[in-house]
């Protein structure tokens, strides 16, 4: 048996993405350093993305700059909360929301501090609530309605078809896209 300590390494750090298992693993490090210039290259671009990407300050969406794109733009005065950052992505690349976003994983009273914030200065006359629909999202749901009761806004959220604990980017975009149109008003 061959000892290489550095493709060991590099074999076990890569497993360390989502979705690569050890096959993979093995296939893209063997690949890496045989093609160094490629190597060299994604190595490159991962230190400079990760040097450069942070959280909006203001929406947690992924930005280069302290604020992102979508809330230095003048979009309508909606509001839409999701679980992760790619679902921004996602919704964004399909067009089909046009408001600003709010990226709201876990309910943190700081984010929702910040949350409250951006709804007046934003002023969000809609917040729709886009979490894969779960009994935890449920409760989640339920929670922020409630710290956002004195505030001026309806809330809805998305309308079935997006099945139980199913991801986004696992969702096809029509069924995404009928489930913003069909989103339902929640009682104030
Ligand atoms: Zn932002």
């Amino acid at each position: 048996m061959q000892n290489l300590t550095t493709l060991d390494n590099l074999i076990e750090n890569l497993q360390l993405l989502p979705t690569i298992g050890k096959k993979s693993a093995t296939r893209m490090a063997l690949f890496l350093v045989k093609n160094k210039f490629i190597g060299m290259k994604i190595a490159n671009s991962i230190e400079t993305a990760i040097t450069a990407i942070d959280e909006c300050k203001e929406c947690g969406n992924l930005s280069e700059n302290e604020l992102c794109e979508i809330c230095t733009s003048k979009r309508n005065n909606k509001l839409c909360i999701v679980e992760h950052s790619r679902d921004i992505i996602l919704l964004e690349e399909n067009g089909i929301f046009d408001g600003y976003y709010f990226v709201l994983p876990q309910l943190e009273n700081n984010k929702i501090e910040k949350l409250e914030q951006m709804i007046d200065s934003k002023k969000i006359e809609e917040v729709i609530f886009a979490y894969t629909p779960s009994i935890d999202a449920e409760a989640k749901i339920l929670y922020i309605e409630d710290r956002l009761k004195d505030k001026h806004i309806s809330f809805s959220k998305i309308a079935q078809g997006i099945p139980m604990g199913v991801k986004f980017e696992n969702v096809d975009i029509t069924s995404l896209q009928k489930a913003f149109e069909g989103r339902h008003k929640l009682k104030n």
